[in-house]
């Protein structure tokens, strides 16, 4: 499996309080000047592209609360090798930075969704911005951020009723859009406890009680159709599939029911510039500190081949790690 694709936290701080993210109280943030700088960043990605990433996504935190995301944008996909940009949001911003993003050269977004019921997706955040986020989902669709993809996180007692999954579904149906389900994964004490979980297999089932046989998919004009059109499975977590006669696809990522460690091919680097091959890696590798302590281009590039080859070694089921916030590490 080749290693070429960054997930990249530009900041842990968000605008959100998502029950299974990043709720109250739990109010900690790295200092400002921890956070990874504009020309730290450009560095990082540029020595990257030259060790062989291609794709970059923005994440966080949310990505677009950081002041200078578009300038970030247009100098990332300035750089020799990076083919593809995408960025992870909840929307909130969406609608007046979806177009300058766009020019910038991001190429596609996922958004977060959780419920198309404002008062359940109230419930879940912490805020009452849903009508905020399905504007961004529109402008993001309109200015061609596409396949314009959204994440839903169903938690037990929250969203995880037949009512709530479908119509998170229909927004597939009626819109060229791919829902994409993705299976909760506990990870600390301040989120939900580990028995909110809900298997995709239930998911799944209460969308055919509507929909009948779902049928395997991919995203349109997506880079992840890796595999060819018989897969349900691009290079990403998520298999793909279509309710019939719809407009969009509808995603499965599973990674608590089942794992991907063999085809996964991404790194992730946190705001606070730490490197992790995994998730759920103990350890992580202070790039910054390398950065900040004047290490030359030369020495760098071979830091991260050498954490590149080593990937292979970190897996979900040899990376024990207990406690983590998604947030902090960009999920
Ligand atoms: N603020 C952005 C957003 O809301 O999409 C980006 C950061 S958020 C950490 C990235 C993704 O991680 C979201 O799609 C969110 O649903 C997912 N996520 C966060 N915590 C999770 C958890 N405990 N289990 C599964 N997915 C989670």
């Amino acid at each position: 499996m080749s290693i070429d694709c960054l997930r990249l936290s530009v900041t842990d701080r968000c605008n959100l309080r998502c029950v299974y993210c990043h709720p109250l109280p739990d109010c900690s943030f790295i200092e400002p000047e921890e956070i990874l700088g504009f020309e730290e960043i450009v560095r990082i990605v540029r020595l990257f592209a030259e060790c062989g990433i291609k794709k970059v996504r923005l994440t966080g935190g949310e990505p677009l609360l950081r002041r200078d995301i578009i300038r970030l944008v247009r100098e990332l996909a300035a750089i020799a090798g990076i083919e593809d940009i995408s960025v992870t949001t909840n929307g909130i911003f969406l609608e007046s930075l979806a177009a300058g993003l766009k020019t910038a050269g991001l190429q596609r977004v996922n958004i977060s969704v959780d419920s198309t019921d404002r008062k359940t997706y109230e419930r879940i955040t912490g805020h009452d911005l849903l009508p905020a986020v399905l504007e961004g989902i529109y402008k993001a669709m309109a200015v061609e951020l596409t396949p314009v993809k959204i994440n839903s996180v169903i938690i037990k007692g929250l969203n995880d009723s037949e009512e709530q999954i479908a119509a998170l579904a229909d927004m597939s149906v009626d819109l060229p859009l791919s829902v994409r389900f993705i299976e909760y994964c506990p990870t600390n004490r301040s989120t939900r406890p580990a028995t909110d979980y809900v298997p995709n297999a239930e998911v799944r089932a209460f969308i055919e009680r509507k929909y009948g046989p779902l049928v395997g998919a991919t995203p349109r004009g997506c880079p992840e159709q890796a595999h060819g059109p018989a897969s349900t499975r691009g290079s990403g977590p998520a298999d793909y599939f279509k309710a019939p006669g719809s407009a969009g696809t509808i995603g499965f990522i599973s990674g608590r029911s089942s794992t991907f460690c063999s085809s996964c091919s991404r790194l992730r680097l946190t705001s606070g510039g730490k490197l992790m091959p995994c998730l759920y890696s103990t350890h992580a590798h202070d790039l910054k500190r390398l950065i900040r302590n004047g290490q030359s281009d030369l020495q760098i590039r071979g830091f991260l081949r050498r954490i590149i080859t080593e990937k292979a070694n970190y897996t979900k089921l040899n990376s024990p790690k207990e406690e983590f916030s998604m947030c902090k590490i960009g999920g």
